[in-house]
C-alpha cells in the first residue's frame, strides 16, 4: 500500500462562484477512486464550529483561524482536505497556506454580475438593496488571488471541466496515483 498524501485544496471566491458545487462534485469523484477526503464547507461550518461568529474582518479570520486548524491536523495525517471559504483577505490565505500540508489554492472565478445573476441564496438581492453589511464584492473587499495554483473561470467552463481540471493538478504533483479508469 502506498501511504496517502495529504493536501488542502483551498477554494476561494465570491459568493456563488461555484467553491461548493466544485468541492462536492470533486468529493465523489476522489471518493469513487479511493481518496481518503474531507470536505470543510463555509455554510456548514458557521452553523457548528465558528456559530459564534459573524462577517467582520476581525470574525472572519477567526472564522479562516480554527477551520485551518482542522485543515492542518487533516492535511497532515494523509486526508485530501476540500476547502471552501470566500477568505477575501489575501494575509489570511497566506497564513493558511503556511499553516497546512501540501495548500493549492484554487481561484474559483466568476464575475460578480454573474454571481449576482445566479444569486443561489438570494444574498447579492439583499446586499444590493443595503440590507446586509459586510458582503464580499459589494459592500465587503475581496483580494483576488496574485497567483493562485488553479484558477476555474465557471462562467465559461462546466462544473465538470473546472473538476477536470483540478484533478488533473492532483495527478501531476503525484498527490493522487493517475486514474486509468472510467471518469465517474
Ligand atoms: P459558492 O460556494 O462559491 O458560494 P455555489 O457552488 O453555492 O457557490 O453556487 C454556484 C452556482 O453556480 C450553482 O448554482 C452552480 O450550479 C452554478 N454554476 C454554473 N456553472 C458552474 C461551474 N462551472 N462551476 C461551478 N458552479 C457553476
Amino acid at each position: 500500500m502506498i501511504e496517502q498524501k495529504g493536501f488542502t485544496l483551498w477554494f476561494t471566491g465570491l459568493s456563488g462562484a461555484g467553491k461548493t458545487t466544485v468541492a462536492k462534485a470533486l468529493e465523489n469523484e476522489l471518493r469513487a477512486r479511493g481518496v481518503k477526503v474531507e470536505r470543510l464547507d463555509g455554510d456548514t461550518v458557521r452553523e457548528s464550529l465558528t456559530r459564534d461568529l459573524g462577517f467582520s474582518k476581525e470574525d472572519r479570520d477567526k472564522n479562516i483561524e480554527r477551520v485551518t486548524f482542522v485543515a492542518k491536523l487533516l492535511s497532515r495525517n494523509g486526508v485530501g482536505v476540500l476547502a471552501s471559504f470566500i477568505s477575501p483577505y489575501r494575509e489570511t490565505r497566506a497564513m493558511v497556506a503556511g499553516e497546512t500540508t501540501n495548500f493549492i489554492e484554487v481561484f474559483v472565478h466568476a464575475p460578480l454580475e454573474v454571481c449576482a445573476e445566479r444569486d443561489v441564496k438570494g444574498m447579492y438581492a439583499k446586499a444590493f438593496a443595503g440590507e446586509i453589511d459586510n458582503f464580499t464584492g459589494v459592500s465587503d473587499p475581496y483580494e483576488e488571488p496574485l497567483s493562485p495554483d488553479i484558477q476555474l473561470n465557471t462562467h465559461e467552463e462546466t462544473v465538470e471541466q473546472s473538476v477536470a481540471k483540478v484533478l488533473a493538478y492532483l495527478e501531476e504533483h503525484t498527490y493522487i496515483p493517475v486514474f486509468e479508469g472510467q471518469q465517474a
